[in-house]
């Protein structure tokens, strides 16, 4: 369950209960997908609460409605104060906050007419996800960009994570792994991609893929632990038994592969430098100091 008698959210200039706030059958949002949101988590740090990186996920959800032309006007600083708000009325520290955007009534396919903002927030009982991922490559493919702003996070988009996703499941997969409309990796259902053969690390480019927050911070960590990584197209045939393999994304966190498509990724796990960017992850959502790849090698 999501919420309870006694959550609270905010919702469009208020702070309400979940349980009593209510959105309208009319609305765009609700027959086109005409929506954007975002998916942040905060983490237990220094004895507070600290939203990891959300100044960048509330810029992504600005330029999302910006691409989407919907007429929303809050501030990234308005909404990183509200959405502490939200978690302190709630009393949560370690938390996954989804904000979303809504349109208002209207059954017409021109821009949105009007905006309702809702910060809506679960506590995160989950832990860093330590299981390993069977995936397969899906038959869906994602979202051609000529059709869509693929790097806007809008509610439509999430039918074709759903199909390829249910589709794994169906098959005894534990994920997705989805293709460009070219036939290249672009990411899973709801994270980006990175896999690691000799040494190398590979992810997709942007243009084609959510270019995900979480994929900028494990970039990040690349530059700062001197491990080398490209941005470069691939096939699920370069994937397939390569080293090491993970997803990366705010929920997934970074999240180890075993196999794809029924073959197994080579190395174990701890002996990648995958693994060496999973625990930097988790120490730096949490402001603890994370080795140096130096340091860890002497
Ligand atoms: N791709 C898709 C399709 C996603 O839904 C997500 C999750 N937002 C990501 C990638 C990863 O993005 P982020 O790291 O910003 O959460």
């Amino acid at each position: 369950m999501y919420y309870n008698n006694d959550t609270i959210i905010y919702f469009n200039g208020q702070f309400v209960k979940a349980a009593e706030a209510k959105t309208d059958l009319y609305s765009q949002s609700l027959h086109y997908g005409y929506a954007v949101f975002e998916g942040i988590r905060s983490y237990p740090v220094n004895g507070g609460t600290k939203m990891f990186k959300g100044a960048e996920h509330y810029d992504r959800l600005r330029r999302s409605a910006q691409m989407m032309k919907m007429p929303f006007h809050y501030t990234t600083e308005q909404l990183v104060a509200l959405t502490y708000e939200v978690l302190k009325r709630n009393q949560f520290t370690d938390a996954y906050i989804r904000p979303i955007v809504l349109c208002s009534p209207n059954m017409s396919l021109s821009k949105g007419k009007e905006c309702f903002l809702a910060i809506e927030t679960w506590e995160w009982t989950n832990g860093y996800m330590s299981n390993q991922m069977n995936i397969m490559t899906s038959s869906y493919r994602r979202p051609n960009a000529d059709a869509f702003h693929v790097e806007a996070k809008v509610s439509g988009h999430y039918v074709n994570s759903i199909l390829a996703c249910q589709e794994a499941k169906d098959n005894g997969f534990d994920e997705a792994l989805v293709l460009d409309c070219n036939g290249f990796v672009a990411e899973s259902s709801g994270a980006n991609i990175f896999y690691e053969n000799e040494g190398i690390l590979y992810t997709a480019p942007k243009g084609n893929i959510l270019p995900g927050i979480t994929r900028a911070t494990v970039l990040e960590l690349c530059e700062e632990l001197n491990i080398p990584v490209e941005e470069r197209f691939f096939k699920p045939e370069d994937m397939r038994g390569a080293d090491a393999g993970f997803f990366c994304g705010t929920a997934a966190e970074v999240v180890a592969l075993s196999s794809l498509d029924n073959v197994p990724f080579r190395k174990k796990w701890e002996d990648t430098f995958s693994y060496t960017i999973q625990q930097a992850y988790k120490n730096k959502v949490m402001e603890k100091p994370y080795l140096r790849l130096e340091e860890k090698v002497a």
